[in-house]
């Protein structure tokens, strides 16, 4: 096969042919092959609009879904070459920043697998989030540029001018195809400009932020910590989505709408509030082609769903309508109508979508104007029709519905975790991978010893290949005997890497004291905080010490070592997540709208350590109380204890001896020697003072309920089971049911 493309594209054969010349070859020999299998013909198509897209690397994953992986290794393979050596030398596109963008990546996957006809709508960001460095044990930014001149991009020929207040830009339009899973082909859109120069990114992430046309897709999230970065993101914003606009009326005329039936032919969903402005941009557009304003709102409430991924307040924006008028003059009009709409039916301050302080409230506007809006997990929906947005479920309780997150388990199985895929085929046939229900097959098996000791086995190969790639890519020494236990996920305060890393203080003294574990424990981090958010990298920069602490003390090191993994990505998510024995998703209950990264592990048969939160909870249900591990105070109790305004993190630290004492190392000589005080005191004091997320209140369950599952641990063969109940009852989480279900109530494709 890629001998044909190698002769066709160069005129030589594959053994002349240099390391460059074959990966451009599988490149276009992927291309090919993907848009030969394009949907077309569909009346309907599904746009799904988000700021991030984190697909990760792509190259391996392509060549699954069109079935040629093995072809395309063996190929390799009689010239002597590897596809594993290509697939490392492709760069991971850094498009997204943690899980809501790479929802929205494996939402893409499942929905060429299950045929239906949905493209992906965002821009191109050259400079991506931003590389993650450590030095002197801080997170340091780096630019992440990942473009190449041969990449996934193919530049499209339709183009779009977007016109701001001050001036117009012309945007180009980029495409990458999707593949799904021996079925069709979608694309991704991402929308750039021209004039965008990588050159104007001077130390570290910083650059002139005033500078529209030449920074516009520089960067995802460019600092917002202040105005000319919040104006950057609104420019960004509307950049999205009135590109993305033009495209979904032009698509749709060629489809052969009149515009008037626009939702016969499109639905849209708006990925978190980034997008929202599609909707007044819609409106606007349509009432450019004659349509009237009620018939033009109607259009686009029949066209547009929302989902929710948080109830973070600082999340849900808010922009200042004198951004807007400087952005986007042309939609505030529309806005104010919009808002006078609500306010003559609705005299309600709280669901208004402009507030007394002028600003626009982008969700409020898409709950009005949306026909659906969704929560990403049982519980968060729960409490976005009880309490966040209860005032709007009491206007449109028909609106509101659940739809509980997935993954593609061809990246997060077939892909990340070959021994482990080919096992189960082995095992239950290949049905699984089309049918993930099927995985349930696997409960015959429970007390098979030979099933239970391979899993075991896979388990243990998988933490010595993670061992190997971290010591040839970070310089790590991991002990494969220890136990693997594991938290990789976006630093927030919410999702409590702090808990875990007063874990291991107490550990540390534990060690000490003489209390050594029966078996070593490796603690592993992996987590970017947002570049302004400085409690988040006062965290990392606590776990980086502990790292250097205890690497440096002979005593503690054997039973106990530390470590935080740089650049945490989707690259080395497939590396560590097929290595964990132990999948901590420990969010303070009620904060952490669902999670992926858990259904991830528990499909790789690591055991969950969490709280009652998010998608934690319907794991709990489908595994049963035997199989995961639950601990801490529950959502009610939390969200009481937030509405009295009653907590103290200082009582907390007074009565509790141990406690107290792990949180006074922070600020102990050892850790003054290595970290900086500055850092350390101010988390110390962020901590005592705050504790916004309530890490106290469950400290004790937390520590109770690690020296459980360590202890567990040692009984292999009911820890084997309990890891084949996991992969057994992790179907429900395949992001294929997700879509079929937004299918089905909302887009109706
Ligand atoms: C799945 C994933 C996430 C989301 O993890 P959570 O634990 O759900 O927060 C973030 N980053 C990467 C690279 C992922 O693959």
């Amino acid at each position: 096969m890629l001998e044909e493309v190698v002769k066709k594209e160069f005129g030589i054969t594959l053994s002349e042919s240099t390391d460059e010349q074959i990966y451009h070859a599988l490149l276009k020999l992927v291309q090919q092959r993907a848009a030969d299998l394009e949907f077309t013909g569909r009346k309907k198509k599904l746009y799904y609009i988000s700021a991030e897209f984190l697909i990760g690397k792509l190259l391996s994953n392509n060549l699954i879904n069109l079935g040629i992986y093995e072809e395309i290794q063996g190929e390799l393979k009689k010239i002597g070459k590897s596809l594993a050596f290509f697939e490392e030398r492709e760069p991971e596109p850094s498009l997204g920043n943690g899980g809501l963008g790479r929802l929205a990546a494996c939402f893409l996957d499942s929905i060429a697998t299950l045929g239906l006809s949905g493209d992906g709508v965002g821009l191109n960001y050259h400079c991506g989030l931003f590389r993650q460095k450590f030095k002197n044990n801080k997170q340091q930014e780096k630019p992440n540029p990942w473009l190449e001149d041969d990449s996934w991009l193919i530049r499209s020929d339709r183009a779009f001018k977007v016109s701001f207040g001050d001036f117009d830009v012309d945007a180009t339009m980029y495409d990458i195809l999707v593949t799904g899973y021996g079925n069709g082909t979608n694309r991704l859109h991402l929308f750039d400009l021209d004039t965008v120069d990588e050159s104007i990114v001077k130390k570290g992430i910083e650059f002139d932020k005033k500078y529209i046309q030449k920074n516009l897709t520089l960067f995802l999230y460019p600092d917002d910590g202040d105005d000319e970065g919040r104006l950057l993101r609104v420019y960004q914003q509307y950049f999205m989505v009135s590109c993305g606009a033009q495209l979904i009326l032009a698509e749709a005329k060629e489809r052969g709408s009149n515009l008037h039936d626009l939702a016969d032919y499109a639905a849209i969903q708006i990925n978190d509030t980034h997008p929202s402005m599609v909707i007044p941009e819609l409106i606007r557009l349509l009432m450019a082609e004659g349509i009237g304003w009620e018939e033009a709102v109607q259009i686009v409430t029949d066209t547009c769903a929302y989902t929710n991924h948080t109830i973070l307040a600082e999340a849900l924006e808010k922009w200042p309508m004198t951004f807007l008028t400087k952005v986007a003059p042309t939609i505030v009009p529309i806005i104010k109508r919009l808002d006078k709409d609500i306010r003559d039916k609705y005299p309600d301050e709280e669901v208004a979508i402009i507030d007394r302080d002028d600003r626009v409230h982008m969700a409020r506007m898409d709950i009005h104007f949306g026909h659906s809006v969704n929560g990403v997990a049982y519980l968060h929906t729960e409490i976005l029709k009880n309490n966040e947005l209860n005032a709007f479920y009491q206007l449109y309780p028909e609106k509101f519905n659940n739809k509980t997150n997935g993954i593609t388990f061809r990246r997060w199985l077939l892909h990340c975790n070959h021994e482990l895929a080919d096992f189960l085929t082995e095992t239950i046939g290949d049905g699984y991978k089309k049918n993930a229900a099927e995985l349930e097959k696997l409960l015959t098996y429970r007390e098979d010893d030979r099933v239970l000791n391979r899993l075991l086995e896979i388990k243990e190969n998988n933490k010595h290949r993670l061992a190997e790639y971290l010591k040839e890519t970070q310089g790590m020494e991991l002990n494969e005997d220890s136990i693997f236990d594991i938290q990789v996920k976006r630093l927030h305060e919410y999702k409590r890497q702090q808990l875990n890393a007063l874990y291991a203080i107490y550990k540390y003294n534990e060690i000490k004291k003489g209390k050594k574990p029966v078996r070593p424990i490796t603690l592993i981090f992996g987590a970017k905080a947002a570049p302004a958010y400085k409690v988040a990298k006062d965290i990392i920069h606590l776990i980086l010490c502990l790292q250097q602490l205890i690497e440096s003390d002979p005593e503690v090191r054997p039973y106990l070592h530390v470590v935080m993994v740089e650049n945490y990505n989707v690259t080395l998510a497939e590396k560590v997540i097929p290595a964990c024995d132990i999948s901590e998703q420990i969010s303070l209950a009620s904060q952490e709208a669902s999670g992926t990264g858990n259904m991830k592990f528990m499909l790789n048969g690591a055991v969950t350590l969490g709280t009652e939160d998010g998608a934690n909870v319907e794991i709990h249900e489908l595994v049963g109380n035997d199989n995961i591990y639950v601990f801490g105070e529950d959502s009610d109790t939390v969200i009481a204890r937030y509405k009295r305004g009653d907590y103290r993190s200082k009582d907390y630290y007074d009565w509790n001896k141990k406690l107290r004492k792990c949180v006074n190392f922070i600020i102990s000589k050892k850790m003054l020697k290595i970290g900086s005080r500055k850092h350390l005191l101010n988390l110390y004091n962020e901590l005592i003072t705050k504790d916004w997320f309530m890490t106290f209140p469950d400290f004790d369950a937390y520590i109770e309920a690690k020296e459980k599952i360590y202890a567990d641990y040692e009984d292999r063969r009911k820890w084997a089971q309990k890891m084949l109940v996991n992969i057994a009852k992790a179907g429900f989480f395949s992001s294929d049911r997700t879509i079929e279900q937004y299918n089905e109530d909302i887009w109706h494709l």
